[in-house]
C-alpha cells in the first residue's frame, strides 16, 4: 500500500529514536524507552527503537533492558557522525516501511533538529518539547463499554480491533509556561513528539528483557551522495558541561547575587560541594553571562528532580519553578518573604542569602 500519512489504521507500534553519539547511548534514551513502553502497554502494542550508527549492534540490547520489544539498525559508516539529511533519509524511509503510530525523540539538539525534518517530510505533526505523554483511550473504552458485556476494567487492549481511533496526548508548557497545552495529531500518524530530557523517569533495567530484545537490521539505502553535510571534526566542550540531570543536590543562584556576583557564585559552590551537589541558576544569572547556559534550571533550561534543590536569591517564577517543583526537598533563601518560590518550598529562610550561606556553611563544616 502507498505511504498514506492520513491512513491512521496502517499504522501500529510505538517507537523511540534512540540517540547514540560518538558509540555512546544518551540517557534520554532510555527514559524514553521506559515511557514508550507504558504507552505500548496501554495501547496494546510493541515497542520499538530504531538506532542508526556504524557498528552499533552492541548497544541495541541495553534497550531491551528497559522495556523496547525490538531494536531496527541501521549500520554504515555514513551514519557514523549524526547529519541532519543521512539520519533524515533513513527514518522517514524506515517510518514508510513499517509504519509506527507514535515515534518518539529526546528534545536534545540532535532531536530537535531531526524530528521536524522527519515529521515535514512524514506529512505528519510534531508536538516539540513536551514534559507528559497520555495515550487518549476514552472514546475507545467508550465504544466497548456500549452494548457489550466485557470486563472493560481489567481489560489488556489492543485498539486495532476495532475501528475507534486513540490518540496519544502531548502536553508541554505554551505562552511562556503560564498554561499547559495537552496536543494530539488526529488525522496523520505517526503522532510525533520530542520529549525534554530528565522529565521521563527510568524503569528498573531488566537482565531478562536485554537478553531477549529483537535485534533487525532492514535494508537500506544510503549513499555520500544524498548527504550534502561533512563532518570534518568533533571539538570536545573546552570546559566540562555540569550535569544537573543526573545531581542529587543542586545549589542554585539567581539575581540575589547581584551585588557581589563572584562571591555569590563563590559561596553557592562552596555549599553545593559540602553537600557532594553541583551549581545551577536561574535565567536571569544566564542573561546576565554571570554562569554559561549549561547550568540554567526551567522552561528553557533543564527539567531537574534532585534529593535537594536549594534557591539561593530565585523569586521563583513559573518558568524557574517548571523546572525544579518535583525536587523531592526545597529550600528557599530569599530576602523577601512573599517570593513565591516560598509557595513551593519545603523549608524556607528568609534573609539575606550572603549572610545565612556562610551560617550554613559553617554548621555543616562543624557538624
Ligand atoms: P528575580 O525574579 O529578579 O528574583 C531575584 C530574587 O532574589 C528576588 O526574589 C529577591 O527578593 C531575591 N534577592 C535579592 N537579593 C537577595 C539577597 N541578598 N539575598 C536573598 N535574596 C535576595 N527563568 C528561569 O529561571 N529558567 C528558565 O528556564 C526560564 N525560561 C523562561 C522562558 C520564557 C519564555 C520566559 C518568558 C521567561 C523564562 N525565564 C526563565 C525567566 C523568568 O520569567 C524569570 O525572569 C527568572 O526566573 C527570574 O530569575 P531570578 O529569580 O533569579 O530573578
Amino acid at each position: 500500500m502507498a505511504y498514506d500519512s492520513s491512513q491512521i489504521d496502517a499504522f501500529k507500534n510505538v517507537w523511540v529514536f534512540c540517540e547514540q553519539r560518538q558509540g555512546k547511548m544518551m540517557p534520554t534514551t532510555f527514559e524514553l524507552i521506559s515511557e514508550g513502553r507504558k504507552l505500548a502497554d496501554e495501547l496494546g502494542c510493541n515497542l520499538y527503537g530504531i538506532l542508526l550508527g556504524d557498528d552499533v549492534d552492541d548497544l541495541a540490547s541495553e534497550l531491551g533492558g528497559y522495556g523496547a520489544d525490538g531494536v531496527y539498525v541501521y549500520n554504515s559508516p555514513l551514519l557514523k557522525n549524526y547529519t541532519t539529511d543521512g539520519y533524515t533519509k533513513v527514518i522517514s524511509e524506515a517510518v514508510q516501511e513499517f509504519r509506527p503510530e507514535v515515534m518518539l525523540f529526546g528534545a536534545s539538539n540532535i532531536g530537535r533538529d531531526l524530528a521536524p525534518r522527519c515529521a515535514a517530510r512524514l506529512h505528519t505533526g510534531l508536538c516539540a518539547d513536551c514534559t507528559h505523554l497520555d495515550i487518549d483511550l476514552d472514546g475507545y473504552i467508550n465504544f466497548l463499554r456500549s452494548g457489550s458485556s466485557l470486563d472493560v476494567d481489567n481489560m489488556k487492549f489492543d485498539t486495532k480491533l476495532f475501528d475507534v481511533n486513540t490518540n496519544l496526548k502531548m502536553t508541554r508548557p505554551a505562552f511562556g509556561g503560564h498554561l499547559m497545552a495537552t496536543i494530539v495529531c488526529p488525522r496523520f500518524r505517526p503522532a510525533m513528539a520530542t520529549v525534554r530530557p530528565g522529565v521521563m523517569q527510568k524503569r528498573p533495567y531488566d537482565e531478562a528483557g536485554a537478553a531477549n530484545v529483537e535485534i533487525m537490521h532492514p535494508d537500506f539505502e544510503l549513499v555520500a551522495a544524498d548527504i550534502e553535510t561533512e563532518v570534518l571534526d568533533i571539538v570536545k566542550a573546552a570546559k566540562k558541561m555540569v550535569d544537573l540531570i543526573g545531581a542529587d543536590v543542586i545549589v542554585s543562584v539567581g539575581r540575589g547575587i547581584a551585588k557581589d556576583v563572584e562571591g555569590g557564585i563563590a559561596l553557592a559552590t562552596e555549599l553545593a560541594e559540602l553537600l557532594g551537589g553541583v551549581v545551577g541558576s536561574s535565567r536571569a544569572c544566564v542573561d546576565a553571562g554571570w554562569i554559561s547556559a549549561d547550568h540554567q534550571v526551567g522552561q528553557t533550561g533543564k527539567t531537574v528532580h534532585p534529593r535537594i534543590y536549594v534557591a539561593l536569591g530565585i523569586s521563583g517564577a513559573i518558568q524557574h519553578k517548571a523546572g525544579m517543583q518535583d525536587s523531592e526537598c526545597i529550600i528557599a533563601i530569599n530576602k523577601n518573604e512573599t517570593a513565591p518560590i516560598f509557595e513551593i518550598a519545603d523549608y524556607g529562610i528568609t534573609g539575606d542569602l550572603f549572610k545565612v550561606v556562610p551560617l550554613l556553611i559553617d554548621s555543616i563544616k562543624a557538624a
